[in-house]
């Protein structure tokens, strides 16, 4: 894959830049290969051809859009296994478990849920004094801005509800991760007509001026808050839509009727799913101070049998973190966490000299908001647990965060642990589980995490506007 040559896709054609980067495997720092680095001219000729292409493909029927969807679908099943070991190359995650194959398994789930969505004209009234309808129309030219850690699911969560409601698409990878993506685009406009589905590569500047560009009418975005700020600023001008979703800090909440040993496995993959590199998951663990110990000790046990190691390896179930400046922020947050007493349970030492981004699983108790590791996003693998006695103290604990993605309630007593979930600030809650999506449910975050939502019929009306007709 060294070798081969990656372009931007432009109307449908394969399309060389001047200049390239290097793209690298996170478990060994080797390159996986070069990235076409876009001009703004070329971003601008792929805005063009996305709003030619908007000019044919807002007019065409909906079962022409849902077989298109369809045909997304069926390019993913059946391109899944070169997809899987590109991203494995480039993102680092492993090919089983919940990694590369796992991914494209989700991003067909999801191009297949999306297909069947249908938002048919929705009658207002119908009476003597007359009638109103309320339609939805596509919006225009969508451009995808998406990050490094799910990055073909997510593309395909940006990708399908705007062309299955008649808009076109402008795609920009992270710098990171932008291979896959290419190469999946290349595929799917294999399926679509030229022009309805673009990529662009390059640094954030080409992020950057999409955000801005006049002839970009929405932008999707996924990533951290704080890029989503900049986003929305630079949006202002041109009035974009916009839906973010944006950075995470989810809490756990661990009531005190809770079996240890039982609740171990689904703590463990809440916050460790992706290597804790995942918008919703377990950032923050709150456990009771009756089983505090004991879900310490069986949560060491658990983390203690996993196998860690390059992607490409079949045992591998974690791999490195995805890029070096995030290995060096986990590992600052936890150094930081010891010097203010934090407790290390497992792991918490890494290598910084051997090869690749390998940091370990990495648990640290006796922690508190107010210290770093709990309050800012680590986006890696290291968890803190903290311990509590008072319920309503651990609730305003876990609101007192500028996030709100998910939250968690693990108790045998569901109705309590549902009390719970209704008092905490964030867009989903899990009851015994954490970070399960579905393409079937909004999904979206409250307060910096985000604004608007994707998935289901509630994230497909985000590509749409509304036109209410009377007569
Ligand atoms: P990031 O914000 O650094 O980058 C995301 C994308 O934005 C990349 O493509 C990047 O090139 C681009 N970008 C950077 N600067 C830009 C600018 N000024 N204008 C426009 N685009 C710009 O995020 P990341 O590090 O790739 O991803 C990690 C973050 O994403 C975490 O905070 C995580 O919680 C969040 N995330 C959220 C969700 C969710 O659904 N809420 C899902 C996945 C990740």
């Amino acid at each position: 894959m060294v070798d081969q040559q990656y372009k931007l896709i432009i109307n449908g054609q394969a399309v060389a830049t001047n200049q390239t980067f290097e793209v690298v495997n996170p478990s060994t720092g080797a390159a996986t290969g070069a990235a076409p680095k876009a001009s703004l001219a070329q971003l601008d000729e792929a805005v063009s051809a996305a709003q030619t292409a908007f000019e044919t493909w807002s007019k065409t029927d909906d079962g022409t859009r849902q077989r298109a969807c369809i045909a997304i679908a069926d390019a993913l099943r059946d391109n899944a296994e070169e997809l899987a070991q590109l991203l494995t190359l480039e993102q680092g995650k492993p090919l089983n478990g919940m990694g590369s194959r796992f991914e494209l398994g989700g991003a067909e789930a999801w191009a297949r849920h999306t297909a069947g969505l249908e938002l048919p004209v929705k009658v207002l009234q119908d009476d003597n004094q007359g009638r109103v309808e309320l339609h939805r129309k596509p919006i225009g030219v969508v451009g995808s801005i998406t990050p490094w850690n799910w990055p073909l699911m997510i593309a395909i969560w940006h990708i399908v509800p705007a062309i299955r409601t008649g808009n076109t698409v402008v795609i920009k990878p992270s710098p990171f991760t932008p291979l896959s993506t290419i190469r999946m685009v290349e595929l799917l406009n294999q399926v679509l007509p030229a022009g309805v589905l673009n990529c662009v590569t390059g640094e954030n500047e080409i992020g950057a001026s999409m955000s801005s560009h006049p002839g970009i009418a929405k932008i999707v975005f996924t990533g951290s808050t704080e890029t989503g700020k900049k986003i929305m600023g630079s949006a202002a001008a041109t009035l974009k839509r916009l839906t973010l979703e944006l950075g995470g800090n989810d809490a756990g909440i661990v009531l005190p009727d809770c079996d240890p040993r039982q609740i171990a496995e689904g703590l463990f993959w809440g916050a460790f799913i992706n290597g804790g590199q995942t918008c919703a998951a377990l950032k923050r663990l709150y456990v009771h101070e009756d089983i505090y110990e004991d879900v310490c000790r069986e949560l060491t046990n658990y983390a203690s049998s996993i196998k860690v190691g390059d992607g490409r390896s079949e045992d591998s179930v974690l791999g490195p973190v995805q890029n070096r400046m995030q290995y060096e922020k986990v590992r600052d947050l936890v150094n930081d966490a010891k010097g203010r007493g934090g407790r290390v349970l497992i792991g918490g030492e890494a290598d910084d000299k051997a090869p690749g981004n390998f940091y370990p699983v990495t648990l640290v108790a006796d922690l508190d908001n107010g210290d770093r590791l709990v309050d800012e996003e680590q986006f890696g693998p290291a968890l803190p647990i903290i311990k509590f006695s008072d319920l309503d103290e651990v609730i305003r604990r876990a609101n007192d965060n500028p996030n709100g993605l998910g939250g968690s309630v693990w108790s045998r007593d569901i109705e309590k642990a549902k009390k719970v979930a209704s008092q905490l600030e964030c867009g989903s809650v899990w009851i015994n589980k954490h970070g399960a999506i579905q393409p079937n449910v909004p999904f979206g975050g409250v307060k910096s995490s985000g604004l608007g939502v994707e998935f289901a019929e509630e994230g497909l009306v985000e590509y749409t506007t509304i036109q209410v007709v009377y007569q």
